[in-house]
């Protein structure tokens, strides 16, 4: 063990011990020569000479101890009379013999030291290698870094590197279901597409079982975008393993830097959290991290900082927006949506901080604030005869919570309110990433009686069928097809094709983000049941909108109606 410790050690510092050692065994053989000399006949020091014989075998392996033992054995021989005053010569066999015990010392010693060597190479490879599949390890890919920096340190001129990591998110899938051996396998399809489009002599490393990676070096900016493109398209096709074809779900990461300041595994920990970023955002299918990119994340940071300051400040508030009902025009729910108005920056809209919560745990804290300061006001409204459901946006984020039912019901009745009064909006895309999930949680918040509605209708992918296993009962139109409804043909046949489908399937539909008359009249005549908008009004601080539903005498007024009949069929035939 300790002769293993002390040749890793040499291996290690290979050059310097190597070239310390040449000195101490000659001055080591000259001082042996020159004590048996001094010392006369008996020749008791000649057993001095095993030092640096020992020590050339150690450190030069076999060789090294075979040519000391026979520089050794040769000083002390031939070259040391028996007699220095009567410059009698040693017997030949004598000096024969103590050469021939020498070289046997260095052979022995020296073979020993060789074996050792190697076994500390093989593992040392071993060591840098998955076994599965031969391909270099994490610990490989950590080495070639470090070499990079010291690279670097002699190097002039500015370049970019980039570690690049592939990340198979459905490993786990293919393990459960058809073994270790065919993730290896797909591992090992993976490499090879790598090794076909990656730069030449470029490593694949793999770092995880599920994750391969690749330093790209000294690359230009440009170069390093259209390199990460590539290698995300080949990962396209299907894997073949086991006579099957298989799907691999792949994401990709990459970080970028230019010069190693950092430890190697900081750079390779920021690749791999950029293909999980990549995983959880399914925006992109590759994100790649740069200094830019590292600036964004700080602000984000220094942003949530501030924003949970913002909720224990007061510094939040919760606005109303009227939804009226279209055939009456009676004012009976309204949406409340989130305002902070930063003591510093001023006012941040919803859409800069609420996704950057939502990637945080602060979403939780921050829907319990929307629906608790949403609920007091339900309750100041009816004070004031006001009789209002409000609607509080939730993030998918929310039903993942396990306490999450049990805290709205905690609320409404801290308010001593009933589910009646609160209307929960969940966006239609958020909702489709894990829909049985959100069944079991929407069923358990319908059960309190409260009204859950899909949001952004329209915007996303999801499916009717699917649609209906959820406990829904409303459906909000997007404003994008809303908005420019008087002029849009398109428009006008999806937000039609919306309401009859929406109502065969038993839902109410609120149409958001009018801003004309026009489309009001038409979202009226499509029998649209609910419509919110700017023209009706924007969302308004609760004392506000106290006062403006009261002046409304708490039914919107057509102006249609109230002015002029004759303008709605003029509408209608402009329309129609
Ligand atoms: P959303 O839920 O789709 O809310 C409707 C957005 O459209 C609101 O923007 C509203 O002010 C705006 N809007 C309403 N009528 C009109 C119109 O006629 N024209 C136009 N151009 N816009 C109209 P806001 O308040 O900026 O909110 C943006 C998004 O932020 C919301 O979209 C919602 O997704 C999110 N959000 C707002 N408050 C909260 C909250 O308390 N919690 C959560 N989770 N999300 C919130
Ligand atoms: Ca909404
Ligand atoms: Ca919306």
């Amino acid at each position: 063990m300790a002769a293993t410790k002390l040749l890793c050690a040499i291996e290690s510092n290979r050059r310097s011990v190597r070239a310390v050692s040449v000195l101490v065994i000659v001055a080591l053989l000259v001082s042996v020569y020159f004590l048996v000399l001094s010392t006369g006949p008996t020749f008791v020091f000649a057993n001095a000479m095993y030092l640096p014989i020992v020590i050339a075998s150690v450190i030069f392996g076999c060789k090294g101890g075979v040519l000391t033992a026979l520089v050794g054995g040769l000083m002390i021989g031939p070259f040391i009379p028996l007699d220095l005053v009567n410059a009698e010569p040693q017997a030949m066999y004598h000096w024969l013999y103590r050469s021939g015990f020498y070289t046997l010392i260095g052979i022995v010693v020296g073979l020993t030291s060789d074996a050792i060597r190697r076994n500390i190479k093989v593992q040392r490879k071993e060591a840098k290698l998955d076994r599965a599949t031969g391909l270099s390890n994490y610990a490989a890919l950590e080495e070639e870094l470090a070499r990079l920096k010291v690279i670097e340190e002699s190097e002039k001129g500015s370049f970019s590197h980039c570690i690049v990591v592939i990340y198979l998110s459905n490993a786990q899938e293919i393990v459960s279901h058809f073994g270790l051996s065919s993730l290896d396998k797909i591992i090992l399809q993976m490499s090879e597409r790598f090794k076909l489009e990656a730069p030449l002599g470029c490593v694949v490393y793999r770092i995880r079982p599920d994750q391969l990676g690749i330093l790209l070096r000294g690359k230009k900016e440009q170069e390093l975008d259209y390199l990460c493109g590539k290698l995300r398209k080949i990962f396209l096709d299907p894997f073949f393993c086991n006579k099957l074809l298989l799907h691999g779900d792949i994401f990709t990461g990459g970080a970028k830097f230019s010069k190693i300041l950092n430890r190697p595994e900081y750079y390779i920990q920021r690749a791999v959290a950029a293909a999980l970023r990549a995983e959880t955002d399914r925006v992109s299918r590759i994100i790649l991290l740069s200094k830019k990119s590292d600036e964004i994340v700080a602000e984000n940071l220094r942003l949530l900082g501030d924003l949970n300051e913002a909720l224990h400040k007061g510094h939040l508030q919760m606005h109303f927006q009227p939804k009226i009902e279209l055939d009456s025009g009676a004012i009976l729910h309204a949406e409340a949506l989130m305002r902070w108005h930063h003591p510093r920056i001023g006012y941040i809209p919803p859409v800069k901080f609420i996704p950057r919560a939502e990637r945080s745990t602060l979403i939780g804290e921050l829907t319990a604030f929307a629906i608790d300061r949403s609920l007091q006001e339900v309750v100041s409204f009816k004070k004031g005869g006001i009789d209002i459901k409000v609607a509080v946006n939730i993030s998918v984020q929310n039903l993942a919570q396990p306490s999450f039912v049990y805290q709205v019901r905690s609320l409404l009745a801290k308010h001593g309110l009933t589910g009646e009064s609160l209307e929960l909006e969940l966006t239609e895309n958020s909702l489709m990433n894990d829909i049985e999930g959100a069944i079991v949680v929407l069923s358990r918040l319908a059960k309190l009686g409260i009204t859950l509605s899909i949001d952004d209708f329209g915007t996303g992918y999801s499916s009717l069928q699917y649609l209906q296993k959820l406990p829904v009962s409303l459906l909000k139109i997007d404003q994008s097809f809303v908005g420019d409804l008087g002029s849009n043909e398109a428009n006008k046949h999806i937000v039609d094709a919306s309401i009859e489908l929406a109502h065969k399937l038993n839902y109410k539909v609120v149409a958001e983000g009018v801003e004309d008359e026009e489309t009001l009249i038409y979202l009226r005549n499509a029998g649209c049941d609910f419509a919110q908008g700017f023209l009706i009004s924007r969302a308004l601080p609760a004392k506000e909108f106290s006062f403006w539903h009261r002046s409304s005498k708490g039914r919107y007024s057509f102006s249609w109606l109230a002015q002029d009949c004759s303008l709605q069929s003029k509408l209608l035939s402009r329309l129609s």
